[in-house]
């Protein structure tokens, strides 16, 4: 399954001193194949392992871990992207708000939205109508009516009539009548994919223009999960899916796959088959499980911020020494990349956000300066006086800019330095005297 197959392509870097382009290239091909394999797209499983690349090569300078944990974490924050990056709230405004379950028969559905009455009933006070809308079996009428009576939320079901469309319409006018503010209906489903099956469905949502449609599948069924998803999206085009089953030794590998065929958010998942056993989807915690190296990722996380501020102490040091050299300059850069892309950090400066709405602004901007430090000799990025007309020739050459580039860079450079050091030494108004002249 795929978190095997993760937690092989890791084993590549066991051992190895540090992340290089040769080894991270092998482990990610096999990360790439694992992706493949769990039906994530072609084209989402190249961006993957390309981002995932990007971020291990700038991240070379923490000696505290490993390279195979340092790239535990960062596919584990792929992943989570992947995944949606943040929970995203079933909507359930209007009233009353209607939600449309979906999908096949022993995904969960029936207990699912008992769960679901009573988490919106309990935790944001709603009035919630279950509705009985699987006509088929006496059982499922009465499955739905002992949960409802269990968590105290009433049932709209009409035993003689074996029309859901005409029951989810008379449901809605029985919520208005009794002041319900939200109706969840629940369906029949089939054991497979079934064309009365969605004929059926397709009715009801016309019929009722339900604003959450929300997909529930068995967790368990791996890769049937996907196709099945797939073809209900197609037809019903729903608003969320609900994995359920999680309570087993399922990784969650169909997550991933599902996101990523249908692009649907994933809502909330079943943990056991008791009524509190429900949760927000949150895509960190289904990283978490999917890798199943949680502590490798804390103990990463925990590496970085240390890292962080010791290197902002050992900087701090360097430049009052006007010791600051291309290698800090280097580290300083990746430091920014870390923290994500260029846009959302400019823009979260008050006052800047809308006037760079419409700006594109480039975040491969650093590529140029870090190809340029990465062509100078070790000796030539600590000590950049040495940076004479042929050094320059030479790193211009092997950066492919040109020596205007490189020239460029070497001035700002120079500046940065001066400023810098004015900054910590001669305090304010020596840097505003530097500024004026
Ligand atoms: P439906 O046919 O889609 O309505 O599915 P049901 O709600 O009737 O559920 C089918 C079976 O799965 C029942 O035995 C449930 O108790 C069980 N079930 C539903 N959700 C979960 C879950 O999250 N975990 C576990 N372990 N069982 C579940
Ligand atoms: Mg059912």
């Amino acid at each position: 399954n795929l978190s095997d197959r993760l937690e092989r392509s890791f084993k590549i870097l066991k051992g190895e001193g540090k992340i290089t382009e040769i080894n991270v290239a092998e482990t990610l091909k096999d990360v790439r194949r694992a992706l493949l394999d769990a039906d994530v797209n072609y084209k989402t499983a190249k961006e993957f392992t390309e981002t995932v690349k990007q971020k291990a090569l700038g991240q070379n300078v923490l000696t505290a871990i490993k390279p195979e944990q340092l790239m535990i974490k960062i596919v584990h924050d792929e992943l989570a992207t992947l995944m949606g990056g943040a929970a995203v709230d079933i909507n359930i405004k209007g009233s009353p708000a209607i939600i449309l379950m979906s999908g096949l028969q022993g995904s969960g559905k029936t207990t699912f939205s008992a769960k679901l009455a009573n988490m919106l009933k309990s935790k944001r006070g709603k009035n919630p109508l279950l509705v009985a809308g699987d006509v088929y079996r006496p059982a499922a009428i009465e499955q739905l009516k002992v949960l409802g009576e269990q968590i105290g939320v009433s049932v709209y079901a009409e035993e003689d009539n074996k029309n859901p469309v005409k029951i989810a319409q008379n449901a809605m006018q029985y919520a208005k009548q009794h002041g319900k503010d939200l109706i969840i209906i629940d369906t029949a489903g089939r054991l497979a994919i079934d064309e009365q099956m969605m004929n059926e469905i397709e009715s009801i949502k016309k019929a009722v223009n339900p604003q959450e449609i929300l997909f529930v599948v068995d967790a368990m069924t791996g890769q049937d999960a996907v196709n099945t998803a797939k073809e209900f999206n197609e037809r019903l085009d729903f608003d969320g899916v609900v994995l359920t089953k999680l309570d087993g030794d399922t990784r969650g590998g169909a997550a991933l796959s599902i996101r990523s065929v249908v692009n649907k958010p994933i809502k909330f998942i079943g943990t056991g088959e008791k009524f509190d056993a429900i949760d927000v989807f949150h895509p960190e915690r289904m990283a978490d499980r999917i890798l199943g190296m949680g502590d490798i990722v804390s103990l990463v996380e925990k590496a970085q911020e240390q890292y962080d501020e010791e290197e902002a102490r050992r900087l701090q040091k360097k430049i009052a020494k006007n010791q600051f050299d291309f290698n800090d300059f280097l580290s300083q850069i990746r430091q920014i990349k870390k923290m994500g892309n260029l846009k959302d950090l400019a823009s979260m400066i008050p006052g800047v956000g809308k006037q760079i709405k419409d700006l594109d602004i480039d975040d491969n901007a650093f590529k140029g300066i870090e190809a340029i430090i990465q062509s100078m000799t070790p000796d030539e990025r600590a000590h950049p006086e040495i940076l004479n007309g042929s050094r320059r020739a030479r790193i211009a050459k092997g950066s492919g800019t040109n020596v205007q580039e490189v020239n460029k860079l070497i001035k700002q450079f120079d500046e940065t330095r001066k400023m810098m050091r004015l900054m910590t030494q001669g305090g304010p108004k020596a840097m505003m005297k530097n500024v004026r002249r």
